[in-house]
Protein backbone atom coordinates (compact mmCIF):
# COMPACT_ATOMS: atom_id res chain seq x y z
CA UNK A 1 0.00 0.00 0.00
CA UNK A 2 0.69 3.88 0.48
CA UNK A 3 1.32 3.83 -3.55
CA UNK A 4 -0.22 7.45 -3.49
CA UNK A 5 -3.07 6.39 -6.17
CA UNK A 6 -4.26 3.19 -4.13
CA UNK A 7 -5.39 5.55 -1.50
CA UNK A 8 -9.40 4.88 -1.90
CA UNK A 9 -11.25 6.04 1.49
CA UNK A 10 -15.09 5.79 2.28
CA UNK A 11 -17.18 8.18 4.66
CA UNK A 12 -20.24 4.96 4.72
CA UNK A 13 -22.89 7.13 6.83
CA UNK A 14 -26.13 5.46 7.81
CA UNK A 15 -29.80 7.92 6.71
CA UNK A 16 -31.04 7.49 10.01
CA UNK A 17 -31.06 11.42 10.54
CA UNK A 18 -29.29 14.90 10.28
CA UNK A 19 -25.83 13.88 9.88
CA UNK A 20 -24.22 15.00 13.18
CA UNK A 21 -21.13 17.13 13.59
CA UNK A 22 -18.98 14.33 14.88
CA UNK A 23 -19.91 12.86 11.40
CA UNK A 24 -19.16 15.81 9.02
CA UNK A 25 -15.79 15.85 11.16
CA UNK A 26 -15.09 12.16 10.08
CA UNK A 27 -16.21 13.01 6.52
CA UNK A 28 -13.26 16.09 6.68
CA UNK A 29 -10.87 14.07 8.09
CA UNK A 30 -11.66 11.08 5.42
CA UNK A 31 -11.24 14.08 2.67
CA UNK A 32 -8.42 15.24 3.89
CA UNK A 33 -6.33 12.24 3.94
CA UNK A 34 -7.23 11.22 0.85
CA UNK A 35 -6.51 14.76 -1.00
CA UNK A 36 -3.09 15.04 0.77
CA UNK A 37 -2.30 11.19 -0.80
CA UNK A 38 -4.45 11.86 -4.21
CA UNK A 39 -6.51 8.93 -2.92
CA UNK A 40 -10.35 8.58 -3.75
CA UNK A 41 -12.81 9.59 -1.28
CA UNK A 42 -16.24 7.68 -1.53
CA UNK A 43 -19.24 8.46 0.09
CA UNK A 44 -21.67 5.05 0.84
CA UNK A 45 -24.38 5.05 2.05
CA UNK A 46 -25.34 2.62 4.49
CA UNK A 47 -28.90 1.96 4.15
CA UNK A 48 -29.40 -1.79 5.42
CA UNK A 49 -31.52 -0.81 8.79
CA UNK A 50 -35.18 -0.11 7.10
CA UNK A 51 -36.10 0.10 10.65
CA UNK A 52 -34.23 3.05 10.68
CA UNK A 53 -34.25 4.96 7.86
CA UNK A 54 -35.41 8.41 7.57
CA UNK A 55 -36.45 10.17 4.43
CA UNK A 56 -34.56 13.34 3.77
CA UNK A 57 -31.44 12.08 5.40
CA UNK A 58 -29.52 10.69 2.48
CA UNK A 59 -30.22 14.41 0.57
CA UNK A 60 -29.19 15.96 4.00
CA UNK A 61 -25.94 14.62 3.78
CA UNK A 62 -24.95 15.38 0.38
CA UNK A 63 -26.20 18.61 0.66
CA UNK A 64 -23.96 19.46 4.11
CA UNK A 65 -20.99 17.86 2.21
CA UNK A 66 -21.28 19.96 -0.37
CA UNK A 67 -21.83 23.17 1.31
CA UNK A 68 -18.87 22.82 3.13
CA UNK A 69 -16.52 21.65 -0.32
CA UNK A 70 -15.95 18.15 1.00
CA UNK A 71 -15.94 16.67 -2.56
CA UNK A 72 -16.84 13.09 -3.43
CA UNK A 73 -14.74 11.03 -6.15
CA UNK A 74 -17.72 8.14 -6.18
CA UNK A 75 -20.82 7.92 -4.72
CA UNK A 76 -24.49 7.78 -5.32
CA UNK A 77 -25.06 10.87 -7.10
CA UNK A 78 -20.94 10.81 -8.65
CA UNK A 79 -21.57 6.99 -10.00
CA UNK A 80 -18.29 5.53 -10.11
CA UNK A 81 -17.03 1.73 -11.11
CA UNK A 82 -18.26 0.25 -7.96
CA UNK A 83 -21.57 0.84 -8.26
CA UNK A 84 -24.29 0.86 -6.54
CA UNK A 85 -23.18 3.03 -3.57
CA UNK A 86 -25.76 2.43 -1.89
CA UNK A 87 -26.26 -0.70 0.63
CA UNK A 88 -30.02 -1.71 0.18
CA UNK A 89 -29.39 -2.05 -4.28
CA UNK A 90 -26.55 -4.36 -3.00
CA UNK A 91 -28.55 -7.22 -1.71
CA UNK A 92 -27.56 -9.55 -3.94
CA UNK A 93 -24.14 -9.09 -3.36
CA UNK A 94 -24.40 -9.72 0.26
CA UNK A 95 -26.44 -12.57 0.28
CA UNK A 96 -23.60 -14.53 -1.85
CA UNK A 97 -21.08 -13.64 0.77
CA UNK A 98 -23.33 -14.88 3.18
CA UNK A 99 -23.78 -18.19 1.48
CA UNK A 100 -20.13 -18.55 1.28
CA UNK A 101 -19.62 -17.70 4.95
CA UNK A 102 -22.22 -20.58 5.63
CA UNK A 103 -20.66 -23.03 3.05
CA UNK A 104 -17.28 -22.60 4.62
CA UNK A 105 -19.20 -23.39 7.74
CA UNK A 106 -18.22 -20.01 9.67
CA UNK A 107 -21.80 -18.80 9.29
CA UNK A 108 -25.02 -20.60 10.58
CA UNK A 109 -28.42 -20.95 10.27
CA UNK A 110 -30.38 -19.55 13.74
CA UNK A 111 -34.06 -19.68 14.17
CA UNK A 112 -34.06 -18.23 17.83
CA UNK A 113 -37.46 -15.86 17.88
CA UNK A 114 -37.30 -12.69 20.12
CA UNK A 115 -39.00 -14.25 22.67
CA UNK A 116 -36.20 -17.64 23.05
CA UNK A 117 -33.69 -14.70 23.00
CA UNK A 118 -35.13 -12.99 25.93
CA UNK A 119 -35.63 -16.40 27.87
CA UNK A 120 -31.96 -17.50 27.88
CA UNK A 121 -31.37 -14.05 28.80
CA UNK A 122 -33.33 -14.13 31.65
CA UNK A 123 -32.23 -17.39 32.37
CA UNK A 124 -28.56 -16.40 32.04
CA UNK A 125 -26.92 -13.75 33.78
CA UNK A 126 -24.84 -11.94 30.90
CA UNK A 127 -25.66 -14.32 28.39
CA UNK A 128 -24.17 -14.33 24.93
CA UNK A 129 -25.16 -16.08 22.09
CA UNK A 130 -21.24 -17.84 21.78
CA UNK A 131 -19.56 -20.70 21.29
CA UNK A 132 -20.56 -21.76 25.10
CA UNK A 133 -24.07 -21.44 24.56
CA UNK A 134 -24.98 -21.84 21.22
CA UNK A 135 -25.64 -25.47 21.16
CA UNK A 136 -28.56 -25.08 23.43
CA UNK A 137 -30.23 -22.69 20.95
CA UNK A 138 -32.03 -23.05 18.01
CA UNK A 139 -29.80 -22.92 15.09
CA UNK A 140 -28.41 -25.30 12.26
CA UNK A 141 -25.27 -26.34 14.48
CA UNK A 142 -27.74 -27.81 17.49
CA UNK A 143 -31.05 -28.78 14.94
CA UNK A 144 -30.98 -31.66 12.42
CA UNK A 145 -30.38 -31.01 9.02
CA UNK A 146 -33.61 -31.77 7.59
CA UNK A 147 -35.49 -29.76 9.87
CA UNK A 148 -33.17 -27.03 9.38
CA UNK A 149 -34.22 -27.22 5.29
CA UNK A 150 -37.91 -27.77 6.23
CA UNK A 151 -38.20 -24.63 8.36
CA UNK A 152 -36.79 -22.50 5.80
CA UNK A 153 -38.75 -24.23 2.98
CA UNK A 154 -41.63 -23.14 5.15
CA UNK A 155 -40.98 -19.36 5.25
CA UNK A 156 -39.79 -19.36 8.61
CA UNK A 157 -37.75 -16.36 9.74
CA UNK A 158 -34.20 -16.93 10.52
CA UNK A 159 -30.95 -15.23 11.04
CA UNK A 160 -27.26 -16.01 9.75
CA UNK A 161 -25.08 -15.66 12.42
CA UNK A 162 -20.92 -15.28 12.28
CA UNK A 163 -19.49 -17.98 14.06
CA UNK A 164 -16.79 -16.66 16.49
CA UNK A 165 -13.95 -19.42 17.48
CA UNK A 166 -13.64 -18.83 21.21
CA UNK A 167 -9.77 -18.32 22.89
CA UNK A 168 -8.86 -16.26 19.99
CA UNK A 169 -6.25 -13.14 20.21
CA UNK A 170 -7.75 -10.31 17.85
CA UNK A 171 -5.86 -8.29 17.17
CA UNK A 172 -6.70 -4.66 15.18
CA UNK A 173 -4.10 -2.22 13.90
CA UNK A 174 -5.04 0.68 14.43
CA UNK A 175 -2.76 3.95 12.70
CA UNK A 176 -3.97 6.59 15.87
CA UNK A 177 -4.58 3.80 18.67
CA UNK A 178 -1.29 1.35 17.70
CA UNK A 179 -2.66 -2.33 18.64
CA UNK A 180 -5.46 -2.98 20.22
CA UNK A 181 -5.67 -6.98 21.40
CA UNK A 182 -8.93 -8.37 22.35
CA UNK A 183 -9.80 -12.09 23.49
CA UNK A 184 -12.76 -13.62 20.84
CA UNK A 185 -14.09 -15.09 24.37
CA UNK A 186 -15.91 -11.56 24.52
CA UNK A 187 -17.51 -11.54 20.84
CA UNK A 188 -20.66 -12.73 20.62
CA UNK A 189 -22.20 -14.24 17.30
CA UNK A 190 -23.24 -11.72 15.54
CA UNK A 191 -26.07 -11.50 13.13
CA UNK A 192 -24.79 -11.42 9.58
CA UNK A 193 -28.62 -11.31 7.76
CA UNK A 194 -31.99 -11.40 8.44
CA UNK A 195 -34.71 -13.11 6.39
CA UNK A 196 -37.27 -10.93 7.31
CA UNK A 197 -35.89 -8.00 4.60
CA UNK A 198 -33.41 -9.98 3.09
CA UNK A 199 -30.58 -7.85 4.62
CA UNK A 200 -27.28 -7.90 5.59
CA UNK A 201 -26.92 -5.87 8.77
CA UNK A 202 -23.76 -3.57 8.92
CA UNK A 203 -20.83 -5.59 9.93
CA UNK A 204 -21.51 -8.37 7.11
CA UNK A 205 -22.07 -5.14 4.41
CA UNK A 206 -19.34 -2.78 5.42
CA UNK A 207 -17.36 -5.45 5.71
CA UNK A 208 -18.32 -7.02 2.38
CA UNK A 209 -18.21 -3.40 0.20
CA UNK A 210 -15.09 -2.16 2.19
CA UNK A 211 -13.56 -5.23 0.08
CA UNK A 212 -15.04 -4.79 -3.09
CA UNK A 213 -14.65 -1.46 -3.39
CA UNK A 214 -10.80 -1.72 -2.46
CA UNK A 215 -10.87 1.00 0.40
CA UNK A 216 -7.35 0.96 2.18
CA UNK A 217 -8.49 2.93 5.11
CA UNK A 218 -10.90 3.14 7.20
CA UNK A 219 -11.42 6.42 9.33
CA UNK A 220 -14.30 6.53 11.15
CA UNK A 221 -15.04 7.54 14.58
CA UNK A 222 -14.14 5.86 17.89
CA UNK A 223 -17.57 4.62 18.47
CA UNK A 224 -16.64 1.88 15.85
CA UNK A 225 -13.49 0.36 17.75
CA UNK A 226 -15.31 -1.70 19.44
CA UNK A 227 -16.92 -3.61 16.43
CA UNK A 228 -13.01 -3.56 14.91
CA UNK A 229 -12.98 -7.23 15.99
CA UNK A 230 -15.43 -8.81 14.37
CA UNK A 231 -14.29 -6.96 11.37
CA UNK A 232 -11.06 -8.56 11.77
CA UNK A 233 -12.43 -11.80 12.41
CA UNK A 234 -15.06 -11.31 8.67
CA UNK A 235 -12.12 -10.40 7.32
CA UNK A 236 -10.08 -13.87 8.41
CA UNK A 237 -13.18 -15.66 7.42
CA UNK A 238 -13.21 -14.35 3.89
CA UNK A 239 -9.53 -15.12 3.10
CA UNK A 240 -9.30 -11.15 2.67
CA UNK A 241 -6.48 -10.10 5.59
CA UNK A 242 -3.88 -9.12 2.89
CA UNK A 243 -6.36 -6.48 1.58
CA UNK A 244 -7.84 -5.63 4.85
CA UNK A 245 -8.20 -1.95 5.51
CA UNK A 246 -5.80 -0.21 7.75
CA UNK A 247 -7.94 1.32 10.72
CA UNK A 248 -7.69 4.96 11.84
CA UNK A 249 -10.82 5.66 14.68
CA UNK A 250 -10.82 9.20 15.53
CA UNK A 251 -10.91 10.44 19.00
CA UNK A 252 -14.58 11.46 20.46
CA UNK A 253 -15.90 15.19 20.00
CA UNK A 254 -16.48 16.05 23.91
CA UNK A 255 -18.95 18.26 25.73
CA UNK A 256 -17.64 21.51 25.72
CA UNK A 257 -17.93 22.06 29.47
CA UNK A 258 -18.12 18.74 31.87
CA UNK A 259 -17.25 15.59 30.93
CA UNK A 260 -18.53 13.22 28.77
CA UNK A 261 -19.59 12.72 24.74
CA UNK A 262 -20.73 15.64 22.89
CA UNK A 263 -24.57 15.95 22.37
CA UNK A 264 -27.57 17.68 21.10
CA UNK A 265 -28.67 18.90 24.24
CA UNK A 266 -24.96 20.27 25.59
CA UNK A 267 -25.75 22.39 21.98
CA UNK A 268 -29.31 23.33 23.06
CA UNK A 269 -28.10 24.55 26.21
CA UNK A 270 -25.23 26.46 24.96
CA UNK A 271 -26.80 28.07 21.78
CA UNK A 272 -24.61 26.35 19.49
CA UNK A 273 -25.66 23.84 16.26
CA UNK A 274 -24.75 20.09 16.43
CA UNK A 275 -25.60 19.54 12.61
CA UNK A 276 -24.31 21.53 9.58
CA UNK A 277 -27.24 22.00 7.98
CA UNK A 278 -30.96 22.95 9.93
CA UNK A 279 -33.03 20.31 10.11
CA UNK A 280 -36.68 19.64 9.76
CA UNK A 281 -37.49 16.02 11.43
CA UNK A 282 -39.96 14.49 9.14
CA UNK A 283 -41.87 12.68 12.14
CA UNK A 284 -41.77 15.35 14.75
CA UNK A 285 -41.94 18.55 12.98
CA UNK A 286 -38.74 19.80 15.35
CA UNK A 287 -36.49 21.99 13.94
CA UNK A 288 -32.89 22.07 14.76
CA UNK A 289 -30.70 24.30 13.89
CA UNK A 290 -27.40 23.93 11.44
CA UNK A 291 -24.72 25.88 11.03
CA UNK A 292 -24.93 27.13 7.98
CA UNK A 293 -28.33 28.64 8.74
CA UNK A 294 -26.76 30.45 11.76
CA UNK A 295 -24.51 32.37 9.78
CA UNK A 296 -21.17 30.44 9.37
CA UNK A 297 -18.87 30.05 7.07
CA UNK A 298 -18.01 26.55 5.79
CA UNK A 299 -14.48 27.25 5.54
CA UNK A 300 -14.57 28.71 9.18
CA UNK A 301 -16.30 25.70 9.95
CA UNK A 302 -14.15 23.34 8.20
CA UNK A 303 -11.01 24.63 9.73
CA UNK A 304 -12.87 24.42 13.26
CA UNK A 305 -13.45 20.69 12.68
CA UNK A 306 -9.80 19.48 11.49
CA UNK A 307 -8.30 20.80 14.37
CA UNK A 308 -10.65 18.78 16.95
CA UNK A 309 -8.69 16.11 17.00
CA UNK A 310 -5.86 16.63 14.76
CA UNK A 311 -2.79 19.24 14.92
CA UNK A 312 -0.61 20.15 12.23
CA UNK A 313 2.59 19.86 14.09
CA UNK A 314 2.99 23.36 14.61
CA UNK A 315 0.91 26.24 16.46
CA UNK A 316 -1.04 27.29 12.86
CA UNK A 317 -4.63 27.71 13.31
CA UNK A 318 -5.68 29.34 10.67
CA UNK A 319 -5.43 27.22 7.40
CA UNK A 320 -7.52 27.18 4.46
CA UNK A 321 -8.62 23.48 3.26
CA UNK A 322 -5.32 23.82 0.84
CA UNK A 323 -3.04 24.43 3.97
CA UNK A 324 -4.88 21.60 5.49
CA UNK A 325 -4.96 19.39 2.95
CA UNK A 326 -0.85 19.55 2.90
CA UNK A 327 -0.51 19.40 5.93
CA UNK A 328 -2.79 16.58 7.12
CA UNK A 329 -1.54 13.31 8.51
CA UNK A 330 -3.06 10.77 10.24
CA UNK A 331 0.11 10.45 12.70
CA UNK A 332 -1.19 13.61 13.93
CA UNK A 333 -4.59 12.88 15.34
CA UNK A 334 -5.06 12.33 19.05
CA UNK A 335 -6.01 9.17 21.35
CA UNK A 336 -7.77 11.60 23.20
CA UNK A 337 -11.45 13.39 22.92
CA UNK A 338 -11.30 16.67 21.50
CA UNK A 339 -13.41 19.14 23.97
CA UNK A 340 -15.85 20.82 21.64
CA UNK A 341 -15.24 24.22 21.81
CA UNK A 342 -17.19 26.14 20.21
CA UNK A 343 -16.89 29.74 20.97
CA UNK A 344 -13.43 28.87 19.00
CA UNK A 345 -15.50 27.99 16.41
CA UNK A 346 -17.32 31.35 16.81
CA UNK A 347 -13.55 32.89 17.11
CA UNK A 348 -12.92 31.03 13.91
CA UNK A 349 -15.61 32.30 11.97
CA UNK A 350 -15.02 36.07 12.86
CA UNK A 351 -11.83 35.65 11.66
CA UNK A 352 -13.08 34.11 7.93
CA UNK A 353 -15.80 37.17 8.08
CA UNK A 354 -12.95 39.55 8.44
CA UNK A 355 -11.08 37.63 5.58
CA UNK A 356 -13.71 37.46 3.18
CA UNK A 357 -13.46 40.23 0.50
CA UNK A 358 -16.47 42.99 1.21
CA UNK A 359 -17.94 42.17 -1.95
CA UNK A 360 -18.51 38.68 -0.78
CA UNK A 361 -19.63 39.24 1.83
CA UNK A 362 -22.45 41.56 0.31
CA UNK A 363 -23.48 38.67 -1.43
CA UNK A 364 -23.59 35.90 1.22
CA UNK A 365 -25.44 38.68 2.71
CA UNK A 366 -28.47 39.26 0.80
CA UNK A 367 -30.34 36.52 1.96
CA UNK A 368 -30.59 38.41 5.38
CA UNK A 369 -31.27 41.98 3.41
CA UNK A 370 -34.14 39.89 1.72
CA UNK A 371 -35.40 38.54 4.87
CA UNK A 372 -35.35 42.53 6.17
CA UNK A 373 -37.47 43.00 2.82
CA UNK A 374 -34.71 45.99 2.50
CA UNK A 375 -33.18 46.35 -1.52
CA UNK A 376 -29.64 47.53 -1.61
CA UNK A 377 -26.97 48.58 -4.03
CA UNK A 378 -24.11 45.38 -3.85
CA UNK A 379 -21.87 48.08 -3.98
CA UNK A 380 -22.86 50.41 -1.05
CA UNK A 381 -23.31 46.95 0.93
CA UNK A 382 -20.29 45.93 0.34
CA UNK A 383 -18.90 48.94 1.76
CA UNK A 384 -21.23 48.96 5.15
CA UNK A 385 -20.23 45.92 5.69
CA UNK A 386 -16.59 46.23 5.73
CA UNK A 387 -17.11 49.01 7.58
CA UNK A 388 -18.50 46.59 11.06
CA UNK A 389 -17.42 43.58 10.04
CA UNK A 390 -14.50 43.70 12.78
CA UNK A 391 -17.57 43.42 15.12
CA UNK A 392 -19.04 40.20 13.72
CA UNK A 393 -18.72 36.74 14.76
CA UNK A 394 -21.46 35.43 12.80
CA UNK A 395 -23.40 36.79 9.38
CA UNK A 396 -26.38 38.03 10.95
CA UNK A 397 -23.71 39.88 13.64
CA UNK A 398 -23.26 42.17 10.43
CA UNK A 399 -27.32 42.88 10.12
CA UNK A 400 -27.20 44.29 13.87
CA UNK A 401 -24.19 46.23 13.15
CA UNK A 402 -24.81 47.49 10.22
CA UNK A 403 -28.66 47.40 9.83
CA UNK A 404 -28.77 51.68 9.93
CA UNK A 405 -27.02 52.00 6.62
CA UNK A 406 -30.04 49.90 5.12
CA UNK A 407 -32.90 51.73 7.50
CA UNK A 408 -33.45 54.61 9.07
CA UNK A 409 -33.49 54.26 12.78
CA UNK A 410 -37.27 54.00 14.12
CA UNK A 411 -36.44 54.22 17.46
CA UNK A 412 -33.85 56.11 19.27
CA UNK A 413 -31.84 54.46 22.53
CA UNK A 414 -33.54 55.88 25.62
CA UNK A 415 -30.70 56.05 27.30
CA UNK A 416 -28.36 57.68 24.90
CA UNK A 417 -31.36 60.41 24.49
CA UNK A 418 -31.26 61.17 28.27
CA UNK A 419 -27.45 61.94 28.26
CA UNK A 420 -27.14 63.40 24.85
CA UNK A 421 -29.88 65.34 23.52
CA UNK A 422 -30.72 68.82 25.39
CA UNK A 423 -32.82 71.39 24.86
CA UNK A 424 -29.77 72.87 22.95
CA UNK A 425 -29.47 69.89 20.66
CA UNK A 426 -32.43 70.91 18.28
CA UNK A 427 -31.06 74.30 17.12
CA UNK A 428 -27.13 73.05 16.74
CA UNK A 429 -28.14 69.81 15.03
CA UNK A 430 -30.64 72.47 12.58
CA UNK A 431 -27.22 74.36 12.02
CA UNK A 432 -25.34 71.14 11.57
CA UNK A 433 -27.67 70.47 8.56
CA UNK A 434 -26.41 73.79 7.17
CA UNK A 435 -23.00 72.68 7.68
CA UNK A 436 -23.15 69.35 6.18
CA UNK A 437 -25.41 71.26 2.95
CA UNK A 438 -22.32 73.26 2.42
CA UNK A 439 -19.25 70.52 2.28
CA UNK A 440 -18.38 69.92 -1.53
CA UNK A 441 -16.15 66.44 -0.54
CA UNK A 442 -17.79 64.59 2.33
CA UNK A 443 -15.30 62.25 2.50
CA UNK A 444 -14.48 61.09 6.04
CA UNK A 445 -11.28 63.36 6.73
CA UNK A 446 -12.93 66.34 4.75
CA UNK A 447 -16.19 66.06 6.26
CA UNK A 448 -14.33 65.38 9.72
CA UNK A 449 -12.50 68.49 9.64
CA UNK A 450 -14.92 71.08 8.64
CA UNK A 451 -17.62 69.55 11.09
CA UNK A 452 -15.42 69.37 13.91
CA UNK A 453 -13.84 72.90 13.24
CA UNK A 454 -17.50 74.33 13.22
CA UNK A 455 -17.98 72.92 16.35
CA UNK A 456 -14.71 74.18 18.22
CA UNK A 457 -15.38 77.49 16.58
CA UNK A 458 -18.60 77.70 18.27
CA UNK A 459 -17.69 76.60 21.60
CA UNK A 460 -19.94 73.66 21.56
CA UNK A 461 -19.30 70.30 23.68
CA UNK A 462 -17.33 68.16 21.12
CA UNK A 463 -18.81 64.67 22.73
CA UNK A 464 -22.74 66.13 22.75
CA UNK A 465 -22.52 67.46 19.72
CA UNK A 466 -21.25 64.17 18.13
CA UNK A 467 -23.26 61.99 19.91
CA UNK A 468 -26.45 63.83 19.08
CA UNK A 469 -25.32 63.63 15.66
CA UNK A 470 -24.87 59.70 15.78
CA UNK A 471 -28.15 59.34 17.58
CA UNK A 472 -29.80 60.93 14.68
CA UNK A 473 -28.33 58.50 12.02
CA UNK A 474 -27.48 55.64 13.59
CA UNK A 475 -30.80 56.04 16.37
CA UNK A 476 -28.23 54.99 18.73
CA UNK A 477 -24.30 55.83 20.36
CA UNK A 478 -23.35 52.85 18.76
CA UNK A 479 -21.29 52.01 14.93
CA UNK A 480 -17.97 52.86 13.18
CA UNK A 481 -16.42 56.39 12.60
CA UNK A 482 -19.27 58.86 12.09
CA UNK A 483 -17.54 60.33 9.11
CA UNK A 484 -16.95 57.11 7.56
CA UNK A 485 -20.67 56.57 7.87
CA UNK A 486 -21.55 59.77 6.41
CA UNK A 487 -19.17 59.35 3.63
CA UNK A 488 -20.95 56.37 2.11
CA UNK A 489 -24.69 57.75 3.06
CA UNK A 490 -26.21 59.88 1.02
CA UNK A 491 -26.22 63.28 2.15
CA UNK A 492 -30.07 63.67 1.49
CA UNK A 493 -30.39 60.84 3.95
CA UNK A 494 -28.69 61.67 6.71
CA UNK A 495 -29.90 65.16 6.13
CA UNK A 496 -33.56 63.47 6.59
CA UNK A 497 -32.74 61.36 9.47
CA UNK A 498 -31.27 64.91 11.33
CA UNK A 499 -34.73 66.57 10.57
CA UNK A 500 -36.39 63.32 11.65
CA UNK A 501 -35.20 63.17 15.07
CA UNK A 502 -35.57 67.12 15.30
CA UNK A 503 -38.57 66.38 15.18
CA UNK A 504 -39.70 63.49 17.73
CA UNK A 505 -36.93 63.22 20.27
CA UNK A 506 -38.82 64.92 22.82
CA UNK A 507 -36.29 67.52 24.91
CA UNK A 508 -36.01 67.63 28.08
CA UNK A 509 -37.89 70.79 30.29
CA UNK A 510 -34.54 71.34 32.09
CA UNK A 511 -31.21 70.51 31.09
N1 LIG B 1 -22.73 3.15 8.79
C1 LIG B 1 -21.80 3.43 9.86
C2 LIG B 1 -22.15 4.82 10.39
O1 LIG B 1 -23.28 5.16 10.37
C3 LIG B 1 -20.41 3.36 9.32
C4 LIG B 1 -19.33 3.12 10.30
C5 LIG B 1 -18.04 2.88 9.56
O2 LIG B 1 -17.49 3.87 9.05
O3 LIG B 1 -17.61 1.73 9.46
O4 LIG B 1 -21.34 5.59 10.83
Amino acid sequence: MDNATDVRVRFAPSPTGPLHIGGVRTALYNYLFARSLGGKMILRIEDTDSQRFVPGAEDYINESLAWLGIGIDEGVREGGPYAPYRQSERSAIYRKHVDELLAAGKAYIAFDTPEELAAAREATPNFQYDASTRLKMRNSLSMPAEEVEKLIADGVQHVVRFKVEPGETVVVNDLIRGEVKINSDILDDKVLFKSADNLPTYHLANIVDDHLMKISHVIRGEEWLPSAPLHVLLYRAFGWEDTMPKFAHLPLLLKPVGSGKLSKRDGDKLGFPVFPLEWHDPKSGEISSGYRERGYLPEAVVNFLALLGWNPGDDSELMDVDTLTSKFSLEHCSKAGAKFDYKKGLWFNHEYLMRTPDDKLAELFVPILKEKGVEADPEYTAKALGMVKQRAELLPDLWEQADFFFKAPETYAEKDVRKRWNKDTPAIMEELIGVLEGIDDMSSANAEKIVLDWIAGKGYHLGNVMNAFRLAVVGACRGPHMFDITELMPREEVVRRIRRAIEVIPVPAEK
